[in-house]
């Protein structure tokens, strides 16, 4: 028996790992944590939870937190603990002497997807008017950017077509690319509720994941393909929807530019796009593709959810804008029950790119060189910004191998271990002469940092963070900043010290700007917040009570726009030195690198990342079950476990990324989306080979 102790109030507060967006009561005795309760009203879970926001919060009060600023001139020498006044001092003398030696645009920063939509307003804020240049991107980069670019160029805004509820109205249920099961417990589980009920279930991924065959819920078709050929896959299933006469004309003709339309149909008419055609190097029986593509086309409301799988890719962009088309074709957006739905990963990473992460936009996803746009937000910033857009932060790290970007401020992430190609990361930062990184814990990039701030968790501060169905919610303070600040509050006093101040004393005054200057939030506020307890973006004048369901009489950018998703597949490939391809994904109790996962109780549940691989491929290396085994690709190479299984076909292999000591990231390649340089994290040519240990 665990003597909790009773709690004397609770707070109700929104979880702070995946997109889902669970809403807790913290029960509380004075500023500690006594449990995380499920919150029944919260309109994202009613109720639920998973292992993560029920259990996995005492990292927040972790005896590894750093909890007082420290500076080092040189990345070689011992940190100095030192007060908050000389850690801001320091690193605004320090941006201010690079950037006069060096010009405006040689600092940026990088926003966090953690961190609260607030907070992420600041930072770009701060970059855009403080930095005077472009130079700002955010962790999204590395996971949704092609969803941004693929739903703009299609629907006309970046974001999810539906609210989790209305998977209780689908027929036909597509899965590409995610697992939700692991990533998306408590949505997940509603899916799976209404799979039990009848729905009918597609998934398109190279593994078997656990909703292919949970208890009760057979998959009617799962598609197996080879990791790097989504487009293919899409596109024959398009094929098959336009040459057997499935498409939803008068939905098109009405809905849609009829003339791109045409251009599309006659582009995977082709006979090359055909399932037969795209066999040899899908891996997926054409007969499959067939089923499939008749069933989302004639099943009913047929609802699209996708993840990682989809966009970290060469062509995640591509991959986007295809699964666009086919809800397109097939009518099925503008209504509950069907749609496209980016599972997003990070609990904030909608909000930090509707926040203006990106280099190119302002915030609400309009173009830094839209005059109009601009100008209002310098009325009211009171200072001019750059119309050129600035560096994404593959740029800014090439930019400081070159010598010409000399300083950054990293809010919240862990660029060493979760961005592609270690080594070049690790040059770019190590070429830099004044690194930021504001955290939690010493983490890999802070090894490559001047100046650390201590951060402050979710538990620490009043915010928001807008989940994967567009649900603004209440983050609320619980307990104080354990290092004295709160994140929006750090960003502040570097502003100031910069020369930029922005005289905010509680977020609620930053929403009100946000809502001001961006068109979608222009009905929100902390008290609407309160009374209603979330609200869906848009919301405005036109939708004062928010968007459960976006583009329902017309898309966002008018008639919807069909793209051609020409199939081109990535230079990365398999041949006789690595014949065997690598995808990645996550377990349930673990969250990404695992900085916070770690450091709780959740850890018992997985003490370390394995390798899958199929009976086949296992026994021609004389692999057993739990051998140690050399994963190495033509990047790099690191040890883990093996566990033999059929959840993979031949020829492919799969792992986690939680721990640090597996160094995915090492392996993976440096190839990247066309369109946004979103890392190809899930495909990688790699030989498997027995080992003695790491
Ligand atoms: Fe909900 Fe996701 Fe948090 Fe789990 S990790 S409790 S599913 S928001």
């Amino acid at each position: 028996v665990i003597e909790i102790g009773q709690p004397e109030h609770s707070v109700v507060t929104t979880c702070a790992y995946c997109g889902v967006g669970c809403a807790f009561k913290a029960e509380m005795r004075g500023e500690e944590v006594v449990r995380m309760v499920p919150y029944k009203d919260g309109k994202a879970n009613r109720g639920h939870s998973c292992v993560k926001g029920r259990f996995a919060w005492g990292y927040a009060t972790h005896k590894e937190r750093i909890l007082k600023p420290m500076i080092r001139s040189k990345i070689t020498d011992p940190w100095k603990e030192v007060s908050w006044e000389e850690a801001i001092a320091y690193t605004a003398s320090e941006f201010k002497r690079i950037q006069a030696k060096h010009g405006k645009a040689s600092i940026g920063g990088i926003t966090s997807s953690r961190c609260t939509n607030e907070e992420t307003y600041l930072v770009q804020k701060l970059i855009r008017g403080g930095f005077g240049n472009n130079n700002v991107d955010t962790c999204a980069r590395v996971c949704h950017s092609p969803t941004g670019y693929g739903l703009g160029q299609t629907f006309g805004t970046s974001a999810g077509t539906q609210d989790f509820d209305s998977v209780e109205d689908s027929d036909v249920i597509v899965v590409i690319g995610a697992n939700p099961t692991d990533g998306h417990p408590v949505f997940g589980s509603r899916m799976k509720k209404r799979l039990r009920e009848g729905a009918r279930l597609i998934v398109i991924d190279p593994r078997k994941t656990d909703i292919v065959r949970t208890p009760h819920v057979e998959a009617d078709y799962h598609l197996p393909l080879l990791p790097g050929t989504n487009v293919a896959i899409l596109t024959a299933m398009a094929h098959v929807i336009v040459t057997e006469g499935l498409v939803a004309e008068d939905y098109v003709r009405e809905r849609c530019d009829w003339d791109e339309f045409q251009n599309w149909a006659a582009f995977v008419a082709d006979p090359r796009h055909s399932p037969e055609a795209v066999e040899q190097y899908t891996g997926v029986p054409a007969e499959l593709v067939r089923g499939a593509a008749r069933l989302y086309a004639t099943g009913g409301n047929g609802a699209i959810y996708y993840g990682l799988g989809v966009t970290e890719h060469s062509q995640g962009s591509t991959t986007v804008m295809a699964i666009a088309n086919l809800a397109m074709a097939t009518g099925n957006i503008g209504r509950r029950g069907v749609g496209v739905n980016p599972l997003r990963g990070q609990n904030n990473v909608q909000g930090s790119c509707d926040m203006g992460s990106f280099p190119h936009e302002l915030p609400g996803y309009r173009h830094i060189a839209g005059d109009e746009v601009r100008h209002a937000f310098e009325e009211l910033w009171g200072v001019q910004l750059d119309k050129e857009p600035g560096l994404r932060i593959p740029n800014m790290l090439d930019a400081a191998v070159e010598g010409s970007f000399l300083g950054l401020y990293v809010q919240g992430e862990d660029i060493v271990q979760s961005d592609p190609d270690t080594k070049h990361v690790t040059a770019g930062l190590a070429a830099m002469e004044c690194v930021v990184v504001q955290d939690l814990f010493l983490n890999e990039t802070a090894n490559y940092a001047h100046v650390f701030l201590p951060g402050s968790s979710f538990l620490e501060k009043d915010g928001t963070f807008t989940n994967a169905e567009r649900r603004i919610q209440r983050v609320r303070k619980v307990m104080s900043p354990k290092a004295g600040y709160a994140d929006w509050e750090i960003t502040l006093l570097i502003a100031e010290a910069m020369g930029f101040p922005m005289p905010y004393e509680h977020p609620s005054q930053i929403m009100d700007e946000i809502a001001r200057l961006t068109p979608s939030f222009a009905g929100v506020s902390y008290e609407k917040l309160e009374r209603d307890g979330s609200v869906q973006w848009p919301c405005n004048d036109k939708a004062p009570e928010g968007t459960p369901i976006m583009h329902i009489d017309h898309f966002v950018r008018g008639k919807g726009r069909f793209m051609v998703t020409e199939y081109v597949p990535t230079d990365e490939r398999t041949g006789a030195r690595f014949p065997l391809l690598l995808t990645t994904g996550r377990i349930l109790s673990q969250y990404n690198v695992g900085a916070q996962t770690r450091r709780t109780e959740n850890s018992l549940w997985h003490e370390e990342d394995v390798l899958e691989i199929h009976p086949h491929d296992a026994e021609q290396r004389g692999v057993r079950e739990g051998d140690w085994v050399r994963l190495e690709s033509r990047s790099g190479s690191t040890s883990l476990r093996a566990t033999i299984t059929d959840r993979v076909a031949p020829g492919v292999v799969y792992t986690t990324f939680h721990h640090p000591s597996t160094q995915a990231n090492v392996i993976t390649t440096d190839y990247s989306d066309w369109a946004t340089n979103c890392p190809e994290y899930k495909v990688t040519a790699v030989q498997v080979m027995p080992s003695n240990g790491p």
